[in-house]
């Protein structure tokens, strides 16, 4: 500022002293307003200087740019024009940091598993992510400022947004959503700012189709229990209240310890398909003989085929090379003899059940169950391994059936790496088969033994 006042006081002095110099006392006043004229020609010099490079700030420059066309500029213009830069650089740091977090943040919405939708007042998209993009079949770029009802067409979703209840959450189908792969979608919307709108989606058909499962096993498992308890409670009721002789007494006895057994089995067979759903994997250096299994499933089958099939059916074992399989050996004989059991169980009267074990070329091993039992159509595969599936209704349940045998054979198939195969054609019988990896089969570790005792002796 004092700079300021010495260049005035110059001016004016110096015009002072060139109007006395010119005209002596008369020359002294339109001296001194010379000299304040130049003063402001100058002053407004510098302005004018200061301005223009302001303007040039104001077009967007960066701000090393906008430091090199600084103007030099002596005195107040010259801090003025400093200070302002200096303003205008912190300015522009803030907008970079505060324009970095916004893009960290826009990150973290895009790594959302949830699809986030951002409307404006109007309900107009401003900004969505990934997720959001699958979920509804939007495109995040040509999508913005789209009126978000002209994109999501559901009656349940627009009636939700125009209720303007945003307590809660709809549930609607995903843009890709097909009869045969439904996609389930809930959404919920919260309110914002000043009447802005946040948009989460989340994709529930996992969770649905879970519950729908649920809900369905307690439907299936409460049908099957309260058949036999029906049949068993109306047998206890004739036994209550009727007279009844020896032989009726002894009949009924017999069906409702049938009954009975039946339910015995079912809650075997959910306990099984419990252990295995929470049970560890099955260890890989637990080696159980296949032999051993083959002896358990063969005179189980035999004394069920007597007892279901008194004309007899021909039944066929062949254990091939005594191998080891790593894993548990309750499981694997419940998937074994499962499907040796509906072997026996679906093959009619003077049918072949043919059961055998091979070791593969490739080192896996394969237990094998065949019949010349009625077969089933192409339309029931996929779904054999579902929990009560049955085409045959009467025949599983005449045989003392679950409907859980495949569920369980398929889930330790899985457990131990293996694979469980079906192929049958109505009228050409089936063929069942566990494949195991090779890493879980080996020879028998005492066959083993003699192969190296022979090779070493010929050696
Ligand atoms: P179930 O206890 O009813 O036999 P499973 O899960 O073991 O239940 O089998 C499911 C259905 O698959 C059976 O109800 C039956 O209709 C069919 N099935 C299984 N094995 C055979 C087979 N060897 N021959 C014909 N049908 C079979």
């Amino acid at each position: 500022m004092i700079n300021r006042w010495v260049i005035f006081t110059a001016c004016t002095l110096t015009g002072a002293g060139l109007g006395w110099w010119a005209a002596a006392t008369d020359g002294l006043g339109p001296g001194l307003l010379l000299g304040a004229f130049v003063w402001l020609l100058l002053d407004s010099l510098y302005l004018a200087r200061l301005l223009n490079w302001l303007r040039t700030e104001q077009s967007n420059e960066t701000p090393a740019v906008m430091a090199a066309a600084l103007p030099r500029l002596p005195g107040v213009w010259g801090e003025f024009a400093d200070r302002t830069r200096r303003l205008l650089k912190n300015r522009d740091q803030q907008y970079l940091d505060s324009q970095a977090r916004l893009d960290e943040f826009l990150s973290a919405m895009q790594a959302s598993p949830s699809g986030v939708v951002l409307l404006d007042a109007q309900g107009r998209i401003e900004w969505c992510n990934q997720t959001a993009t699958q979920h509804f079949g939007f495109d995040a770029k040509r999508d913005v400022l789209q009126h978000i009802a002209n994109l999501v067409r559901e009656p349940a979703f627009n009636a939700y947004m125009a209720h303007g209840n945003f307590s809660g959450e709809v549930v609607i189908p995903g843009s890709f959503s097909s009869p045969a792969r439904p996609v389930k979608l809930s959404v919920h919307v919260h309110a914002y700012g000043k009447g802005r709108k946040l948009l989460l989606s989340r994709d529930i058909t996992a969770v649905a189709q879970a519950e729908a499962m649920r809900r369905d096993f307690v439907a299936n498992v409460s049908h099957e229990i309260r058949t036999p308890l029906t049949v068993l409670s109306g047998f206890i009721e004739t036994l209550q209240t009727l007279p009844l002789k020896e032989a009726e007494r002894t009949r009924y006895l017999a069906l409702m310890a049938q009954q009975s057994q039946r339910m015995q089995t079912l809650v075997s067979d959910l306990l099984t398909l419990s252990r295995l759903e929470g049970g560890p994997i099955p260890g890989a250096n637990d080696w159980v003989s296949t032999s051993a299994l083959f002896a358990q499933c063969e005179q189980e089958a035999r004394a069920l085929s007597s007892v279901l099939v008194p004309r007899g059916q021909q039944l066929a074992f062949e254990s091939g090379l005594a191998c080891e399989i790593a894993g548990i050996q309750t499981e694997l004989y419940s998937a074994m003899s499962n499907l040796v059991s509906n072997a026996v169980r679906y093959t009619p009267e003077l049918g072949q059940v043919q059961v055998r074990w091979a070791l593969l070329d490739d080192g896996r091993g394969e237990f094998q169950v065949k019949d010349t039992g009625p077969g089933i159509a192409a339309e029931h595969l996929p779904r054999l391994t579902e929990r009560f599936y049955r085409v045959d209704r009467s025949r599983s349940r005449e045989t003392g059936g679950t409907g859980l045998g495949l569920a369980i054979a398929k889930h330790v198939a899985q457990r131990h790496g293996a694979e469980l195969r079906i192929a049958s054609r109505p009228g050409q019988g089936s063929c069942f088969s566990i494949v195991f990896p090779a890493a879980r089969t080996r020879l028998c570790q005492q066959q083993h033994h003699t192969v190296d005792t022979i090779s070493t002796s010929l050696s």
